[in-house]
């Protein structure tokens, strides 16, 4: 049977956002390029960025050395080792393991697409109690070093020819980058994003969250 694959997005899809998830970035860059946000620097948007745009962005914002990018990098996995502790723990979204499961009884490879490194992305799913296993880590794609969520998503439609795959995420930028390279996007709303605000994107269906949304998930997926 001809694989076909669905590239889970990880933060606001597979994990429910939390307040507290910016500080790994804010430590990592203080504690390697000594530098950090200006007092009255508005909150920036950042759900649908890359760990790799996140780091760039704040670094040239707040007047780091852009040549220590790969050392915040480093440090930003190490720190989030947190994330298996039950201080930083962060929680499934509802329905994960579930959906996980049915999506591969009915033929389908789960993978991962990700703006984290693998080390971060391994550490917050695990801490968060989901199946690791249950991903090929081997067909996911990890946007920790890209700056640019496209870039990310072409890579991934590079090595995967002419197989099958679709994006499932939570934020407008999903959509955007699955649109860039011809991924067909599906979109569940447990993110930052409404269902209201995903149906303005190009999601095929649009879930209000994977308990709700898999018996629609699935009809979706039958039509690849
Ligand atoms: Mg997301």
């Amino acid at each position: 049977m001809r694989t076909r694959i669905v590239l889970w997005d990880i933060d606001g899809t597979l994990l429910l956002n939390s307040a507290t998830a910016g500080a790994f970035y804010h430590d990592a860059i203080r504690e390697v390029a000594g530098v950090g946000p200006h007092p009255d620097e508005p909150h920036a948007v950042e759900h649908g960025k890359t760990d790799g745009q996140i780091l760039a962005e704040r670094l040239e914002r707040w007047g780091g050395d852009p040549a220590l990018f790969d050392a915040v990098s480093r440090r930003m996995d190490e720190l989030s080792d947190a994330y298996l502790t039950d201080a930083a723990r962060r929680r499934a979204a509802p329905g994960v393991d579930a959906t996980v499961t049915a999506l591969a009884a009915a033929g389908w490879t789960n993978g991962l697409l990700t703006g984290n490194s693998p080390h971060r992305a391994r550490v917050k799913l695990e801490g968060a109690g989901i199946a690791v296993a249950a991903f090929d880590w081997d067909r996911s794609w990890f946007g920790g070093r890209y700056l640019r969520r496209s870039d990310l998503t072409a890579a991934a439609r590079s090595d995967l020819g002419d197989t099958t795959a679709v994006i499932l995420g939570d934020t407008p930028a999903d959509g955007e980058a699955a649109d860039a390279v011809g991924f067909p996007f599906l979109a569940v709303a447990t993110g930052a994003y409404s269902e209201e605000d995903l149906r303005g994107t190009s999601a095929r269906v649009v879930l209000p969250d994977l308990v709700r949304g898999l018996p629609a998930l699935l009809a979706a997926l039958s039509a690849f």
